[in-house]
């Protein structure tokens, strides 16, 4: 293998399994870069374009999809998201590891591709504690919260389909797990 090169780190997991504050943490590393995703979907509240996504309309998202400028993409909750190809590809180039914040859907796709990657699914503990978390965020209706729950089961039964499989019983030791599993030095900050 080329040591220049970088790779794709693809994490997946279910909601709220912890995985946006570990890639947050893990692209403070000065090799590791963010895939900047694309979707259709309208910007939350603190969104900003450009950084936590470009958000783009319908006829934008299927020209990307023809013009092959998607590495991967699927649909989420009614939505498309996808990953713009050029960077992600250009910082591997350069030797960066690019961190994919992506579905199952998604990563399954990567897998068939000739790119150098690695993925990892976090997993929350327990079912009960996934709930648990879920109740205490206390952001979503029953109705909703019964939805993302039959969608985070969907999930887990595609974990096995991963290189890694790490447990988030504690925030901090599944950072410095997943450290490990990169070869990334002692967190720096
Ligand atoms: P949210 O709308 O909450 O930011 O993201 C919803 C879901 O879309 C999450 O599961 C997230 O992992 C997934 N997602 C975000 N960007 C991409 C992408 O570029 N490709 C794929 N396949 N999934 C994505």
């Amino acid at each position: 293998m080329s040591s220049d090169r970088g790779r794709l780190v693809v994490i997946s997991g279910p909601t709220a399994s912890g995985k946006s504050t570990l890639w947050r943490r893990l692209v403070d590393h000065p090799r590791m870069r963010f895939s900047v995703s694309t979707t259709t979907r309208g910007s939350r509240d603190g969104e900003v374009d450009g950084c936590d996504y470009h958000f783009v309309d319908d006829a934008r998202f299927d020209a990307m999809l023809s013009q092959g400028e998607l590495l991967e993409w699927a649909e989420v909750h009614g939505k498309r998201y996808g990953t713009p190809r050029g960077p992600a590809v250009e910082a591997i180039d350069a030797g960066y590891d690019v961190v994919l914040e992506i579905d199952v859907q998604g990563a399954v796709q990567l897998r068939a591709s000739d790119l150098p990657t690695i993925s990892i699914f976090i997993v929350p503990p327990s079912r009960e504690a996934l709930e648990q978390r879920l109740r205490e965020r206390g952001t979503e209706t029953e109705e909703q919260m019964q939805r993302r729950l039959a969608i985070v089961d969907r999930e887990m039964a595609a974990s096995s389909e991963y290189d890694h499989v790490v447990i988030n019983d504690d925030l901090e030791r599944m950072i410095s797990e997943v450290e490990q599993l990169l070869g990334l030095e002692a967190s720096e900050a």
